[in-house]
């Protein structure tokens, strides 16, 4: 049975989302969307006030103190979340995102010793390494061929390993105090299985952020550029088995959400757009009538409150499915790609709707704009996942299958 009918907890922690996205993200990220300096405009104070209300620790198993929520829970607060700012959820969503691996990969010893500094430090952020100068798209649909994707390394030296590279592009590059690297083991073997995940805290030897990416939208957040020159990781630090961290990875990422996450994330910032226009809808009068009182204008609406509701099913569909065995691992994709088209497609329609009021800075709607771009390439470009899920098409149907035609085979035949 599908249900859509929240459980009373994620009603509570929406509840929560909404309060703490309207009354601290919205104010913080006004003043930050403006700051010039990428480096200067993270403001620490959005997240040490999560912390308090439960917000940044919301994968953590409860037997560590988390929330232990579910992705389907994920998607309801981090849409609400970027709902106040899509930068600043990003920054909770990765934390997310890095806490269910710990908690899904590490053994019971790595568990013990990461999750409680991770709970307990209202100010600890996670990041996820994986793209590189030289590998994009290629860590994202990985190819047989040896040199492509991954390049940074890591050499096992007596009980340590010694990691050297680059990534760049890295959400909470420069803020988070734990990283999950992703790192060649086997530099003569594809990535599929020459891959190892470990995880380094931000004050290893060797490790430094060297750029502070100026970025058109999430502007509330930092992506960086880390590089590692020597970077000693003891044996404890590794996750996973050796060259098994992309199956492992990838696995866990669908299975628990990482390209809903994205999905739902970019999903708060349509919403925002759709509720900013609604009210301006019927303040703004044009034509001896509110600009709502035009037909034409009430179809617009319509039409971006269709795409936003198409998304949040889809999404949520694919969430609960989550759990299920026969999961269909295309939707995970899929969802993704439609709810940030969707969201792009939203708030050009709500630019159009404002007239140049909505191209004027002073108002809100071109920062959504901005921000709601930013999904059509991060958590993989739509393009390369969409070809990735077209991968899990169905086998066609055969002779004797109920759904089979006739008349097909004959067309194609070009009878
Ligand atoms: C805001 C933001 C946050 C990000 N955060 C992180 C993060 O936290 N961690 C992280 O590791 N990365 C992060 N990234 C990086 C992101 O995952 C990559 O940008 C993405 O995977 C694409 O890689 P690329 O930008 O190098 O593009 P490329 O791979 O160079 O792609 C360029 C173009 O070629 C197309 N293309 C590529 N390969 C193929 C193919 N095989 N067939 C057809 N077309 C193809 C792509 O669709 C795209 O249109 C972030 C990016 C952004 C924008």
């Amino acid at each position: 049975m599908v249900d859509f009918q929240l459980t009373p907890r994620q009603m509570e922690l929406r509840d929560i989302a909404k309060r703490f996205a309207t009354e601290v993200m919205i104010p913080a990220a006004e003043v930050a969307d403006r700051i010039e300096d990428p480096e200067a405009s993270f403001n620490w104070e959005v997240i040490r006030e999560g912390s308090k209300r439960g917000l940044r620790t919301l994968t953590v198993p409860r037997e560590y103190g988390g929330e232990g929520a579910d992705v389907l829970s994920c998607a309801i607060v981090g849409e609400t979340l970027a709902y106040g700012d899509l930068g600043l959820a990003v920054a909770f969503d990765q934390t997310w995102k890095i806490m269910t691996s710990i908690a899904n990969m590490a053994n019971d010893e790595q568990k013990n010793r990461w999750l409680p500094k991770i709970m307990d430090d209202d100010e600890c952020i996670l990041a996820t390494a994986w793209t590189e100068p030289m590998a994009g798209s290629d860590n994202v649909w990985p190819n047989q061929n040896p040199g492509a994707g991954i390049q940074s390394y890591a050499e096992k030296k007596g009980d340590r390993w010694v990691l050297n590279g680059t990534k760049r592009y890295i959400s909470n590059g420069g803020l988070a105090k734990v990283y999950q690297i992703a790192a060649r083991t086997d530099k003569d073997n594809p990535m599929m299985n020459s891959l190892t995940a470990f995880l380094v805290p931000s004050d290893a030897k060797g490790f430094e952020v060297t750029e502070v990416w100026d970025k058109l939208g999430q502007r509330c957040v930092q992506n960086g550029t880390l590089e590692f020159h020597d970077v000693e990781v003891p044996e404890e630090d590794q996750i996973g088995e050796v060259g098994q961290a992309l199956p492992a990875l990838a696995n866990l990422f669908i299975r628990h959400g990482s390209n809903i996450q994205a999905g739902a994330t970019v999903l708060g910032v349509a919403q925002r757009a759709y509720d900013l226009s609604l009210q301006y809808g019927h303040a703004r009068i044009q034509g001896s009538v509110p600009l709502l009182g035009h037909q034409l204008q009430q179809i617009r609406l319509a039409r971006m409150a269709m795409k936003i509701e198409a998304s949040r099913s889809y999404l949520w569909r694919t969430a609960w499915s989550t759990q299920l065995e026969e999961m269909d691992r295309k939707n995970a994709m899929l969802s993704k790609v439609f709810a940030s088209e969707s969201a792009v497609q939203v708030c050009q329609e709500a630019m159009e709707f404002w007239g140049a009021a909505g191209y004027m800075r002073k108002n809100p709607i071109e920062k959504l704009m901005r921000d709601a771009l930013s999904f059509l390439h991060s958590d993989g470009t739509n393009d390369v996942l969409t070809l990735k899920a077209a991968g899990f098409l169905e086998d066609p149907p055969q002779v004797d299958d109920l759904v089979y035609s006739p008349r097909v085979t004959e067309a194609a035949a070009g009878r």
